[in-house]
């Protein structure tokens, strides 16, 4: 697997110039430093006004969390986690990150990124949609899916996605891509699947539940930018034989807004 898969560098399209590599050391090699890493990080971590930095589902609360407040530096931890004492924020030894670190006890909290878990159903040449009845992006369309929770594995965590917003029972095929999101803290990884009935209809968080054509995927009616390239990615696929599975870096423009899909570029794609 390693040796067919291909890096196609930095674009916002879908069908750039790609070169093959011959091994993940080199790709690892084109991958940014830690340094830069850490600036986008520093500049672009921020508030839950970012469509995909608020739950895709409302099946988390953590990002809500009352010990969490936003500044104009990022969102921070001003409470222990165990004991509840104010926390300060500084670089413990022989780390190269500033954490909250506990007053009283001495617990240092780490943030680590959030993994969104769901569903690609494809049924008769048709894609399973739901339309958003919470927010962010209410009323706009999106595969099912939403945070795994502790206890369940990514992909059990994605087949309960797919009950909860779209009440339809799948069977998981394969991986098909995973999206990270630096800006966000978000990892997708979304599954190919397939009806095992052929029954679906709302859940509480959605509106609606529909198959559409291929032809037929409302684009510009799409929740996330983590959504329009997943689709985008599979119908690439398809139109030249079969589903081949995706890495990819959504790099979101910071300050846009959840509904704003196509504020981003798609950088450091690997495909089997
Ligand atoms: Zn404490």
């Amino acid at each position: 697997m390693h040796r067919s898969i291909q890096f196609v560098g930095s674009y916002s399209g879908f069908f750039s110039n790609s070169l093959k590599l011959h091994s993940f050391i080199s790709i690892s090699a084109l991958s940014r430093t830690p340094h830069s890493y850490q600036q986008f990080r520093a500049s672009s971590i921020r508030s839950e006004s970012n469509p995909d930095v608020t739950s895709p589902s409302s099946s988390s609360s953590a990002s809500k969390s009352p010990n969490f407040k936003s500044t104009d530096s990022g969102r921070k931890i001003n409470f222990c986690q165990l004991c509840g004492g104010p926390t300060k924020h500084e670089i413990p030894d022989d780390e190269g990150k500033e954490r909250a670190i506990c007053t009283l006890c001495g617990k240092i909290s780490y943030e680590n990124p959030k993994m969104v878990v769901g569903c690609l159903i494809e049924q008769d040449n048709k894609i399973l949609l739901c339309k958003r009845k919470i927010q962010p992006s209410y009323g706009l369309w999106t595969l099912p899916a939403g945070y795994m929770e502790l206890g369940e594995s990514a992909s059990e965590g994605a087949i309960r996605e797919t009950w909860e917003e779209a009440r339809a029972k799948v069977k998981v095929i394969s991986p098909f891509a995973q999206l990270d999101i630096p800006l966000i803290g978000h990892t997708y990884l979304i599954f190919l699947a397939k009806l095992m009935t052929p029954h679906f209809s709302p859940g509480p968080e959605s509106l609606e539940c529909r198959l559409f054509a291929l032809d037929d995927i409302p684009y510009e009616s799409l929740s996330f930018s983590s959504m329009l390239i997943t689709l985008k990615l599979y119908i690439e696929d398809i139109k030249v034989g079969k589903p081949k599975f995706h890495y990819g870096l959504i790099n979101k423009r910071p300050g846009t807004g959840p509904s704003e899909i196509h504020a981003y570029t798609f950088d450091y794609h690997l495909r089997t």
